[in-house]
């Protein structure tokens, strides 16, 4: 058995970028900054009002309440060719340019109007700036809004729009085909035959690399004969940036996944001190990375998230490829006696109103006992020979699929 950091390591060493492409801004939800961008406009563009209400010269209102002579309407998305002088003021909405001489707002609920006389009671002082957004308070022309690297979310491409940005460069997204392997497994809604299970694996993997933001392709479910494997992985090798297989990677006598990887690939094939997830084979078809992952349900989850999800992010152009852990505190017992290995166990969290986090299991704790996994918000660690009595720290591993706590 190999250490769990030895093995994420020889992954990771052998891995390259994906190419950049240019995407317009509907398109790169997720995808990863091959540039820094650099804005080339201001944000806001002009000085405008953050409140409905008048636009007026502060030193009017020292005296407040004063009544102003009202000049005009201001709108969002119109222009004021006036002036207010001293003893005016213009009704402005929110997000309207200010007016020449004007330097601070009043907000409505603050004044009175008089149409009929053409007159604002103003009941309040404010001081010059009052509830008025200067040009460029948020972004100005030559300011790096986000450096190569970053993950485009909501956010930036909001940022993005803002400054008039239309089209990124960005590592281009990760096509990543997904194949279980078995002859045991069905996929269509007739009754099994005996010696059949379900295939399950091809809809969770499919389903967390959708997830990632990745292209999900389905390669359907390969047999277990060397034709049919070498046809199937070669083919999502030539389409495909990736490939995600399930099973045939332990000890069993009909796994020809190794005979086939070994002839069409550079593969290593490990045993990791880790459970579940001990089988996991990783290399390239020519230079498309295949991760065989083990083919029990669970394990086959928890490689992904060790080894696949890392290393596909990686590829796709973000820089952080570490497991980040969490503090919580046990409810139950965990920890397991020693065996060498790095137990990984589905539980279920919550915070409490502090903040912290508390997790307990999620349920049966068997490689094949998928609802446990289903159910789990995380896995927690329990180092080899561990001891974790209820009340105890213990580093959970967050389930990203799962983030939003109970
Ligand atoms: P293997 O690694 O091929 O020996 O498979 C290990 C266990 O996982 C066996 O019990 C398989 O039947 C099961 N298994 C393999 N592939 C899948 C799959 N796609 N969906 C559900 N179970 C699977
Ligand atoms: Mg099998």
């Amino acid at each position: 058995m190999i250490p769990l950091d030895e093995a994420r390591r020889h992954v990771l060493d052998r891995l390259t970028r994906l190419a950049s492409v240019v995407v317009p801004l509907a398109d790169a939800a997720g995808l990863v900054l091959a540039n820094k961008v650099v804005a080339a406009e201001q944000v806001p563009p002009f000085a405008n009002t953050a409140m409905d209400g008048f636009a007026v010269r502060a030193a009017d209102t020292e005296a407040a309440p004063v009544t102003l002579e009202m000049i005009g309407t201001i709108a969002a998305g119109a222009t004021f060719d006036g002036e207010v002088g001293q003893g005016q003021a213009a009704r402005i909405m929110t997000g309207a340019p200010m007016p020449l001489g004007a330097d601070a707002v009043v907000m409505v609920e603050k004044t009175a109007l008089d149409e009929a006389a053409g007159a604002v009671a103003v009941e309040i002082t404010v001081p010059v700036g009052n509830h008025v957004r200067e040009a460029g308070e948020d972004v100005n022309p030559g300011d790096v809004l986000f450096d190569a690297g970053t993950v485009l979310t909501a956010g930036h491409l909001g940022v993005l729009a803002s400054v008039g940005v239309r089209e990124v460069e960005v590592v281009r997204r990760p096509r990543v085909g997904v194949i279980s392997t078995g002859d045991e497994l069905v996929d269509d809604d007739r009754a099994l035959r005996p010696g059949e299970i379900r295939d399950s694996n091809r809809r969770t993997l499919l389903t967390l690399v959708a997830e990632a933001g990745w292209e999900a392709v389905d390669l359907g479910i390969s047999v277990d004969d060397p034709d049919a494997i070498r046809e199937a992985f070669s083919a999502g090798a030539a389409s495909c940036d990736a490939i995600l297989s399930s099973g045939g990677v332990s000890m069993g006598a009909f796994d020809y996944v190794k005979v086939v990887l070994d002839e069409i690939g550079d593969m290593r094939w490990m045993q990791i001190a880790i459970k579940p997830a001990k089988p996991f084979a990783f290399g390239l078809i020519g230079s498309t990375p295949v991760f065989g992952l083990p083919g029990n349900p669970v394990s086959s989850m928890v490689s992904f998230e060790l080894f696949a999800r890392p290393a596909i992010a990686f590829m796709a152009g973000e820089d952080d490829t570490s497991i980040s852990l969490l503090t919580a505190i046990s409810e139950d017992t965990l920890g397991h006696a020693p065996d060498g290995k790095i137990h990984f166990l589905r539980v279920e969290g919550r915070v409490d109103d502090t903040g912290r986090w508390y997790v307990r299991r999620a349920g049966g704790q068997g490689s094949h006992q998928l609802t446990a996994m289903a159910r789990a918000d995380a896995l927690a660690l329990s180092p080899d020979g561990a001891e974790i009595e209820p009340g105890d720290e213990v580093q959970v591993l967050p389930l990203r699929s799962a983030w939003s706590l109970r």
